[in-house]
């Protein structure tokens, strides 16, 4: 080879090594796809993928969309022929057998029972269809009705058996609702199918559930999540007022409160979380956020200790490993608690 020759070889050669190197730095490393705000579990879920490329990113989230709507066609109460259905139309006559799913979402519903001493209990449906109907008919429950309503309800008279994953009720007229912690596992389900296809980042939300990890979209560090303020609810979507911005990375966050949900009954307002000790309307902190590696545990604790109250509930949460609380106090004070760990989460004004 004459020296131009090797002049232009070694010349092409640089050229090609600067232009790949160039790419590698400027190519784009993630895309982000946002599946937007959908109908489903009687509310909204939405879900953002990233990925290597926009259109993969899109087919991760359109995945863990299904896993959302699976979760809602076991567990929902108004789907006729869920597995949830089947169970409280049968349970009282026959043990019936559910699928894994559904039957570890019931035995995590009963651990939260023990652990909270009866505070969240998935027994508590009869109470919650009282309360319905008398807002509807803007009365009170009489005496009778409640002791009668009382008397199924209970996590102690729901038989699980694991080796054949069946559900029995040992009283006629129980009915289970897991509007308290059905949201929250489909969360955990858009996850994990994220995850498992190979996802960078993401983020699920279902009806304010939410859990995020990995890659936060573009121009920002971390995820962001917004805490509603409850003494300033919202009249409509979108228009909330905050009352702080949580950071995370990996994490998940819940809130129940009675701000936005609750039932009127001659004038007094009444929670939807019910407390079954009193079979009344929990009277605990007006908002209650809980922040942990998982939503079912956020989803289940966050309703448990919106029924603790705030003192009890920070004690319980305090002593649990890796989860952290915000409380915001009944009104009007709206006194602001926090564990000791749930500064870290705080996004800084
Ligand atoms: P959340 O919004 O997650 O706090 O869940 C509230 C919903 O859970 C209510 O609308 C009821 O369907 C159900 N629920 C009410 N009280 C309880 C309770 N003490 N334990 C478990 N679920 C409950
Ligand atoms: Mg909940």
């Amino acid at each position: 080879m004459d020296r131009k020759k090797q002049f232009w070889a070694y010349a092409i050669m640089a050229a090609v090594c600067a232009t790949g190197v160039f790419w590698i730095f400027t190519r784009p490393k993630a895309q982000e796809y946002d599946g937007g705000r959908r109908l489903v579990m009687g509310t909204f879920a939405r879900v953002v993928a990233i990925a290597e490329d926009g259109r993969t990113a899109a087919r991760y989230a359109e995945a863990a969309y299904n896993s959302i709507r699976n979760v809602d066609r076991l567990m929902s109460d108004y789907i006729a022929d869920s597995e949830l259905s089947e169970v409280n139309r049968e349970a009282f006559h026959r043990p019936v057998q559910v699928s894994d799913q559904t039957f570890e979402v019931l035995e995590r519903s009963i651990r939260f029972s023990r652990l909270t001493d009866g505070a969240f209990d998935i027994t508590v449906g009869p109470l919650v269809d009282l309360w319905k109907a008398a807002a509807d008919a803007n009365s009170e429950p009489n005496e009778v009705e409640l002791a009668d309503a009382r008397s199924k309800v209970g996590y102690e008279k729901l038989m699980l058996d694991a080796d054949n994953r069946t559900v029995k009720f040992q009283v006629s007229g129980m009915r289970l609702d897991l509007g308290a912690i059905a949201k929250g596992y489909g969360v955990d389900k858009a996850i994990e199918t994220l995850k498992a296809k190979g996802a960078v980042g993401g983020m699920a939300e279902i009806g304010g559930e939410v859990r995020c990890f990995g890659v936060s979209p573009k121009g920002k560090t971390k995820w962001e999540v917004g805490l509603q303020d409850p003494a300033k609810p919202s009249a409509g979507l979108g228009d909330e007022a905050l009352l702080m911005v949580l950071e995370l990375d990996d994490a998940a966050v819940s809130t129940s409160g009675d701000y936005q949900q609750f039932v009127i009954v001659e004038g007094k307002r009444h929670s939807h979380i019910i407390d079954r000790r009193t079979a009344m309307g929990a009277q605990g902190p007006s908002s209650v956020t809980i922040i942990a590696n998982n939503c079912t545990d956020t989803d289940a604790l966050a309703t448990a200790v919106s029924v603790m109250g705030m003192e009890k509930g920070l004690e319980l949460i305090e002593g649990l490993e890796g989860v952290e609380a915000i409380l915001v106090g009944p009104a009007p004070g709206y006194e602001i608690t926090q564990t000791s760990g749930a500064g870290r989460y705080i996004h800084e004004q």
